[in-house]
């Protein structure tokens, strides 16, 4: 069977990786979670102290990219997880910090061109799902299907809270909140690859939608596209 390369992007905590995990599950296709490569390197900044709440050597973090390795290994369950210079981190990422600073690190073009290329290389022979914010318009613009997914911001702000509660982490919905909205601020606003639903992107807002019918009506799609290849 033809296999396609399928582009989910949107707002903060639209589901898209859950999404985007059940489709490639389905369809035996590799699955990269691109934000996780945005968060592995905020955390390395964060670690080395080049960025905190009163300032950003983003100039120092550009000159020290090339010091950076990051791979996604299968775990046991076999669930990709990335590691960052052969360290799993994981759930380290996944921290409100990393949160807080990931959005700045991501407006950096030197950043960005090191990980599109990666990614890219990632889903050079298709047969994959990639999720982020720049997909469907910078990495894979003729991306067989596109999906741009939305969700209200108090529903996404609501998912997160409890997603990060759930793992035992002391946060407020008001945190969580103010975080996903900055995140959107930075994310549409920012010069080099902005959040933007690509032209020919399918839009799906999921605040009322359950995560079953989600899945299926986006699995409908791509087996749509992959039939028009066949
Ligand atoms: O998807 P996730 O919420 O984990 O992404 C974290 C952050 O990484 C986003 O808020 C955005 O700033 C950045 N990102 C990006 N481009 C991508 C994926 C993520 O700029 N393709």
């Amino acid at each position: 069977m033809a296999k396609i390369t399928i582009a989910i992007d949107g707002y903060s905590s639209t589901g898209k990786s859950t999404v985007a995990k059940q489709l490639a599950d389905w369809l035996e296709y590799v699955y990269v979670d691109t934000g996780a490569m945005y968060r592995a390197i905020a955390l390395f900044a964060l670690r080395k102290g080049f960025i905190s709440e009163v300032s950003f050597a983003s100039d120092i973090l550009v000159e020290e990219l090339s010091k950076i390795t990051l791979e996604f290994k299968k775990n046991s369950d076999g669930k990709a997880e990335i590691y960052l210079n052969d360290e799993n981190i994981e759930k380290q990422i996944r921290s409100m910090e990393v949160s807080e600073f990931v959005s700045p690190v991501a407006t950096i073009s030197e950043v960005r061109k090191k990980l599109v290329e990666q990614q890219q290389k990632m889903g050079e022979g298709k047969g994959v799902v990639m999720d982020g914010r720049d997909i469907g318009t910078v990495v894979f613009p003729s991306a067989e299907l596109k999906i741009f997914m939305t969700a209200s911001s108090k529903t996404r702000a609501m998912r997160r809270f409890t997603e990060l509660q759930q793992r035992g982490d002391m946060v407020t919905f008001e945190e969580v909140f103010k975080n996903v909205e900055e995140r959107d601020h930075i994310d549409t606003t920012r010069e080099d690859s902005p959040l933007r639903k690509a032209l020919d992107a399918i839009e799906i807002d999921n605040s009322e939608m359950n995560i079953e019918d989600q899945f299926h009506t986006i699995l409908q799609l791509a087996k749509d596209r992959i039939a028009r290849r066949i």
